[in-house]
């Protein structure tokens, strides 16, 4: 059930920049310090893990995790409208490694500022040169079971969109339409002028700076970058005001595979919830969020989302 349709995310968040966490929390803490709802999964696991004189069985175990698959089955069932939010935790399952994970992306490298793309050759370079070296593996990259259950869940009409902070392409190459995928951070399968807008195709571009070491440049003279939003670039308004709509008319908003750190992206699921929807978070590590959710599962996404949905 809806309470009220404010607009809590418009005002304050477009035009504003991807952001960690620890920069500016207040929407994370507006919602945090209220009463928090019966975190039901969280509670089970507790209990699991307290000390106890019989320990606990396989089979005994095995029914908790069939006690949190009713729950979110019942949760999917009782809905109207729910919303898919995924971040890069869903496409790990594909071979593409998350940010935050141990091991993922940033444990090797710090990401470029998009300030410093814009004022310095070596940024560009080092840019392109990083983006190049994962074009294989994005290439060759397929959707997975938890790409397959959301499209389930939205061809079935019971899910109305997927806002994704991934910039994979993946969901919608697992036969989700464009028209209900929200890229919050852009695409980074092909490129664009900063200009202009002109599209480029990656492989192309690699062929001149890998070659020729040529730099990707416009014709019209502007810096071409990946369609992406890196940290301290504008975050694009259309996605923001849809997801913010989208947001504001669910009753059941499901995470998967995100560490809800980025900003104003992680906003989204505290939205949805303050506005009165079920908030379901499906992740295989804690998230500040996990407090203020109706279920948590600490699961994978494939696995998990798959058995819901009934596909492979
Ligand atoms: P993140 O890396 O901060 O967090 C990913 C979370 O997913 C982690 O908490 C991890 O425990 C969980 N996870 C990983 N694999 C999982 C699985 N199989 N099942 C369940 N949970 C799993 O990701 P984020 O919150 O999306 O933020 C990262 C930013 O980096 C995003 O803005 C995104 O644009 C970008 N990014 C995108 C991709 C992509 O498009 N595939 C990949 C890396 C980074």
């Amino acid at each position: 059930m809806l309470i009220a349709n404010r607009p809590l995310l418009s005002a304050s968040a477009q035009g504003l920049e991807p952001r960690h966490a620890e920069d500016n929390n207040s929407l994370s803490t507006a919602v945090l310090s209220r009463k928090p709802t019966r975190p039901i999964t969280l509670r089970r696991i507790q209990e699991a893990s307290e000390p106890s004189s019989t320990p606990r069985t396989t089979r005994q175990l095995e029914i908790f995790m069939d006690e949190d698959l009713e729950e979110l089955s019942r949760l999917i069932d009782t809905a109207d409208r729910v919303v898919l939010f995924t971040g890069a935790g869903i496409s790990t399952e594909s071979g593409i490694p998350d940010f935050r994970s141990p091991g993922g992306i940033w444990t090797k490298m710090a990401p470029i500022d998009f300030r410093d793309f814009m004022r310095s050759d070596e940024a560009r370079r080092e840019t392109w040169r990083r983006r190049f070296a994962m074009e294989d593996m994005f290439r060759e990259a397929a959707p997975n079971r938890g790409h397959r259950a959301c499209a389930e869940l939205v061809r079935s009409g019971k899910a109305t969109s997927v806002i994704t902070q991934n910039i994979d392409g993946l969901h919608q190459d697992s036969g989700i339409p464009d028209s209900k995928v929200i890229e919050l951070h852009g695409n980074t399968t092909y490129a664009h002028c900063l200009e202009c807008g002109q599209r480029y195709e990656i492989p192309a571009l690699r062929v001149d700076f890998e070659r020729d070491n040529i730099l990707p440049h416009c014709a019209c003279g502007g810096w071409v970058k990946t369609a992406t939003i890196s940290f301290g670039q504008s975050m694009p308004v259309n996605e923001m005001r849809r997801a913010e709509q989208e947001t504001l008319l669910a009753d059941l908003f499901i995470v998967m595979g995100s560490s809800l750190v980025v900003y104003p992206a992680a906003g989204f699921p505290e939205l949805a919830k303050r506005n009165g929807a079920s908030l379901v978070i499906v992740n295989r590590e804690p998230t500040p969020l996990d407090r203020a959710a109706d279920l948590v599962l600490h699961r994978s996404i494939g696995e998990t989302m798959g058995a819901m949905v009934g596909v492979e």
